[in-house]
């Protein structure tokens, strides 16, 4: 079914409707063209949020989050979503880009990176109005609208299935990456100029100083030193950004006196995030080229895994690991490794260097079944790994093994390892209903030995769900 609809007549409601009158009159903003309703957007939104909080590196820092979710509500008590009641959502990505991103429904990630940029409470809340923006301007799904009438002419389902569709039918998306984000975080510059519009009022009426808007902007634009600013890499940096923060302030009529700028509170909160481990997503043994140089072999040194072992829930199966290691991420995406065992491989780009990785890929089609299909699953999880990691080789053929009485397959692959020298990775894949489990074991080749036991056991203690 097409949907006769012009889009040239269409952007024009996309434009706010400015006033020209008087100074004070603040600019009225409304939402787009929009062929979903406001449930669909939070019936959207909600997968991709689930679908995001399995794919990014999370902080997993409830006292954060909380603090996020503090800021986010003053903000909501005072943005218009025209009745609209939104399920809010705040969480706090561990990712040092200066980033972040809201999906339809009021599904809000900030990374770290963009609370360690923030100089302060207002400069944090200023991002987080921006956000918050979108989702009350229903920018996500306005853009998905406009997809789907330029390419699918479908029907509203057909605009849902397509978020989707690219999500079943990848087997482990790369790091950091999140399909349905493609389609709800490309936002056109007028967008983003609308969130910084509406953003503006929203701190003003929240009782920060709104100029901590356009301060945050100039901060990360004056940072000569990094590479141009590719702050909100989800969001395009729309031209005069500064002076049109400044011209809604004066349309409000003037920055308040007593505006909030700081609070002990993000101070304190800012100091956590700056403590947290370094972790995006972990591959297994990432050293790129790109990265410094790796150490020589033998200086990074980490203690023995201990043999008392902690348990571990996770979505697809439970098992438990050694209890001095550390464990990042949640759902069916963790990784456990000892103090040390994740290293920075350069860009704040992790890597594994001593633990396990347990994960899901999600597989094409319907869940195959048999040994034919683990094998087939099997290898194309191999290469999809030797992507991100150029010198990744198979040291030993896979094998077939039993994983808690499941079919298994057991292969050995050799890498560079991020500590230096080459490491050993011992990948065991099972299918499940849900996709292909697999489960890396990781250490350096020449200290392999030490850790061969506790990564069996780990093995061993593994049972699925159901
Ligand atoms: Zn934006």
């Amino acid at each position: 079914m097409k949907l006769p609809v012009k889009l040239t007549s269409l952007a024009a409601s996309f434009l706010f409707l400015c006033c020209s009158s008087a100074l004070a009159d603040r600019t009225k903003l409304k939402p787009g063209i929009n062929s979903f309703s406001t449930q669909q957007d939070i019936e959207l939104g909600r997968q991709a949020a689930g679908e995001a909080r399995q794919k990014l590196p999370m902080c997993n820092d409830p006292k954060v989050d909380a603090y996020l979710t503090k800021i986010g509500m003053r903000l909501v008590d005072h943005l218009n979503t025209n009745g609209v009641e939104y399920p809010w959502e705040f969480h706090c990505v561990n990712d040092k880009a200066v980033n972040a991103f809201a999906l339809p429904g009021g599904f809000v990630f900030i990374n770290r990176g963009a609370i360690e940029a923030a100089e302060n409470e207002a400069q944090l809340a200023a991002v987080m109005a921006h956000e918050l923006s979108h989702v009350a301007l229903r920018h996500g799904t306005n853009q998905a609208t406009k997809a789907q009438y330029a390419q699918l002419g479908s029907g509203i389902l057909g605009a849902a299935g397509s978020i989707f569709g690219g999500t079943a039918g990848s087997l482990a998306a790369g790091a950091g990456q999140f399909a349905a984000g493609s389609v709800l975080l490309k936002y056109s510059r007028g967008a983003e100029t609308q969130a910084d519009v509406m953003g503006t009022q929203v701190l003003y009426d929240s009782g920060y100083d709104p100029r901590a808007m356009a301060a945050f902007f100039e901060s990360l634009g004056a940072d000569k030193t990094k590479a141009p600013p590719e702050f909100f890499s989800d969001h395009p940096n729309p031209d005069h950004r500064v002076e049109r923060v400044d011209e809604e302030i004066s349309k409000i009529g003037g920055s308040p006196e007593e505006g909030t700028r700081d609070t002990a509170e993000f101070e304190s909160i800012k100091r956590e995030v700056l403590a947290l481990p370094v972790i995006t997503k972990p591959v297994p043994g990432a050293a790129t080229s790109k990265g410094p140089a790796p150490p020589p072999p033998g200086s990074i040194k980490v203690g023995p895994p201990s043999t008392s072992m902690a348990p571990l829930k996770m979505q697809s199966l439970s098992l438990k690991y050694p209890d001095n290691w550390n464990r990042y991420g949640q759902d069916n995406d963790v990784t456990l490794a000892p103090d040390g065992g994740v290293v920075d491989a350069g860009n704040g780009q992790a890597a594994l260097a001593y633990g396990v990785m347990a994960s899901v890929a999600r597989l094409e089609g319907n869940a195959p079944t048999g040994s034919e299909a683990l094998d087939a699953a099997t290898q194309k999880l191999i290469e999809q790994i030797q992507q991100e990691n150029a010198s990744m080789h198979v040291a030993r053929s896979a094998k077939p093994v039993t994983l808690n009485g499941q079919a298994a397959m057991s292969t050995y692959l050799s890498n560079d390892s991020p500590a230096g020298g080459h490491e050993t990775d011992w990948l065991v894949t099972v299918l499940r209903p849900e996709g292909l489990v697999y489960i890396v074991c990781v250490a350096p080749q020449s200290e392999y030995d030490r850790f061969e036991r506790a990564f069996a056991n780990i093995l061993d203690s593994v049972r699925f769900s159901n």
